[in-house]
């Protein structure tokens, strides 16, 4: 396993249970997939007979829970952001196959629902000193090639600068709220949903249109495991100074990506139309950098949109990434769902 190995994209898979409209629909049909989670295989029906094989970096069944997805996909890339590095999570995959259950899911009426945001602020938060710490959060919209602050309604299209020096990305006109206990960081999620809802009425669109991008800025000083020693052979009570703390900055960026379904431009004009090519353009443009990665090119298009461009810090590099793919069961999406398998297949 390499969970830890940076620069790689690890991709894993995860299927929705059926919807009560599948339990009657499909009822006397299965599934279009049938998944392995011990061989880490999943495979999609072709027709009664014949299916395609597929592998992943780790494949849930639609029983798998949340804790497990969390540990599994997040946890190791939390755990690197706590050390000082970036790292991204991302969910790709047709609306309403979970990934916003997956990754932003509250649960407030059953602790074992909660989703990746909510559980990668409790692994922060326990593990950060709220004296010489600080933990910051932007929330942020991507929509038609513009950056919304999910945080401040009134804000005008934020812009991403980049350091040429450090490369680092930064959005200097974003809100950044300091979060020092958990109810802060559930109540800025919900204000931040609001917003993005009363954001996409106005300029009415769905949020399966838009991106989602939660920002978790971790910034440490780690005391140089306290006091180090000097000359210890000379002097028997071995003098000690003070080293002055290190700062350690990670970033955990988590996306949950406009839905992936292809749209029929045919039937689509004016903005609808706009639409679709916006998402198609961010989507294959994160697509082409994935790839990129996966396949050890020196050369990553970030450049190609702003969903890539933001994410450049977070990517690749030293930084950590979990791809995660969502599937739908039903045969009635198999093209769609053949489509996502086949983008987290180049992501590897
Ligand atoms: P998406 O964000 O991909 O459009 P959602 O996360 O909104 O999809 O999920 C669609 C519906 O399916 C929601 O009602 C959600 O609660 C439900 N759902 C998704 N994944 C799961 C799961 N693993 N277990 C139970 N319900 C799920
Ligand atoms: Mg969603």
């Amino acid at each position: 396993d390499d969970g830890g190995v940076p620069g790689r994209v690890r991709v894993a898979v995860r299927l929705r249970p059926r919807n009560a409209e599948e339990l009657v629909a499909d009822a006397d049909f299965g599934d279009c997939v049938e998944l392995q989670p011990e061989v880490k295989r999943l495979k999609l029906r072709k027709n009664n007979w014949d299916s395609d094989t597929y592998e992943f970096d780790e494949v849930f069944t639609d029983s798998a829970s949340q804790k497990r997805v969390y540990e599994v996909v997040a946890k190791p890339v939390v755990e690197s952001v706590l050390e000082g590095y970036n790292g991204t999570i991302m969910a790709y995959g047709q609306t309403g196959t979970g990934k916003t259950y997956t990754l932003g899911k509250l649960g407030e009426e059953d602790a074992a629902t909660r989703g990746i945001m909510v559980r990668a602020m409790e692994d922060i938060l326990a593990d950060v000193s709220l004296e010489s710490d600080s933990v910051y959060v932007s929330y942020l919209q991507l929509y038609m090639e513009t950056i919304q602050d999910l945080l401040d309604p009134h804000s005008d299209n934020i812009s991403i600068v980049e350091d040429p020096k450090t490369g680092d990305v930064s959005l200097p006109g974003a809100s950044s709220v300091e979060i020092r206990d958990h109810q802060t960081f559930l109540e800025l999620l919900r204000l931040g949903e609001a917003h993005r809802f009363a954001a996409n009425t106005k300029l009415n669109t769905e949020s399966s249109r838009s991106h989602a991008v939660l920002m978790v800025h971790v910034r440490r000083s780690v005391k140089d495991s306290a006091l180090s020693s000097v000359s210890s052979s000379s002097n028997p009570h071995t003098s000690k100074v003070l080293r002055p703390p290190v700062v350690r900055k990670g970033k955990l960026v988590v996306v949950d990506l406009a839905g992936s379904e292809r749209i029929d431009k045919s039937g689509s004009e004016g903005h609808a139309l706009e639409e679709a090519k916006s998402i198609n353009l961010s989507l294959s443009a994160l697509g082409k950098c994935i790839n990129s990665l996966a396949e050890n090119h020196s050369h990553v298009p970030f450049r190609d949109s702003k969903l890539t461009r933001l994410l450049r810090d977070s990517f690749g590099g030293t930084a950590r990434t979990s791809l995660l793919i969502t599937i739908g069961p039903s045969t009635r999406h198999r093209g769609e769902t053949a489509s996502t398998i086949m983008f987290g297949q180049r992501a590897m």
